[in-house]
């Protein structure tokens, strides 16, 4: 017997998560700029640290934005395989989520309706929309906007698979350091190994959302993850580039098996307004 979900109910649910996401960035990430500090050598780092703490909880503490750019509206739906949905089409819903909460959030409207001819769409839609089948009869919504100037200085490659592990953090290291301070570090870094294009660059996005200090179960990974992260900060680009030891606060790898001529890579950078924020119906 399928569970039966109107999607209706999902409009203010996706509404009070664009609210809250772009409000109150989560406890894990404070925490780690607050670790960040400490560890902070650089004075003009120390400061700007600081700076982005006390933004953050004035931010939650008025309900207000923690940055002027919220961003695409990134939404992401892990959907039991046994619901069955009634009522408008899903994505129309998700969109009408969206809408709500960018309207009565006062959230910037930064969706222009043609990548050409430029012309805001007035209502920060259409989101960006990913939906995975799990097992179970639960929903799990995941609103995450993704500001711009992180954004656009990600990067995909498809490296020869001879250039391996080697390659893959050169690639890494260089998307990094050319991004410099435009990414508003600390960043966190969603890297996506293997898959096709596409999915590579879905995979590189997912890793964004794991917690800073989780590591990938498997220890390869995991190990380069780690040292990806030393190599990092040891760029010296700093907090909003000021320079100093934090340019990252972790570096997550997501991977997939893929073709044997490809080795996809996918660097997806997240700025310091990393926002998400998630429900269960
Ligand atoms: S990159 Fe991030 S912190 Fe910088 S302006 Fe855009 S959303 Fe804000």
């Amino acid at each position: 017997m399928p569970r039966i979900i109107n999607t209706k109910e999902i409009v203010s649910v996706i509404a009070e998560l664009a609210k809250k996401a772009c409000y109150e960035l989560d406890d894990n990430f404070m925490d780690a700029l607050r670790s960040a500090y400490q560890k902070e050598e650089s004075p003009y780092g120390k400061d700007t640290l600081q700076l982005l703490i006390d933004n953050g909880e004035y931010a939650k503490k008025e309900q207000i934005a923690c940055c002027h750019d919220t961003g695409t509206c990134v939404v992401i739906m892990e959907i039991g395989q046994e619901v069955s949905w009634t009522g408008i089409p899903l994505f129309d819903a998700v969109n009408e989520g969206v809408r709500k909460g960018y309207d009565e959030g006062y959230l910037r409207k930064s969706m222009v309706r043609d990548p050409l001819n430029r012309v805001n769409t007035g209502d920060n839609t259409p989101a960006v929309f990913h939906s995975e089948i799990v097992s179970g009869d639960k929903v799990t919504i995941t609103v995450m906007p993704k500001g711009g100037g992180s954004e656009n200085m990600g990067a995909f490659t498809t490296l020869v698979p001879a250039e391996g592990a080697a390659g893959v953090k050169n690639f890494v290291l260089k998307t990094v350091e050319q991004a410099g301070g435009k990414t508003c570090p600390p960043v966190i870094v969603g890297i996506g190994i293997g898959g096709t294009m596409d999915w590579c660059s879905w995979i590189a996005k997912k890793a964004l959302l794991k917690p800073i200090g989780h590591r990938n179960p498997d220890p390869y990974y995991a190990k380069m993850e780690t040292e990806l992260l030393e190599q990092i900060n040891n760029m010296g680009i700093g907090p909003l580039g000021m320079g100093g030891r934090v340019t990252a606060l972790d570096v997550h790898i997501e991977y997939y098996p893929c073709h044997i001529t490809a080795l996809p890579v996918v660097v997806n950078l997240q700025c310091h307004a990393s926002r998400h924020a998630a429900a269960e119906l």
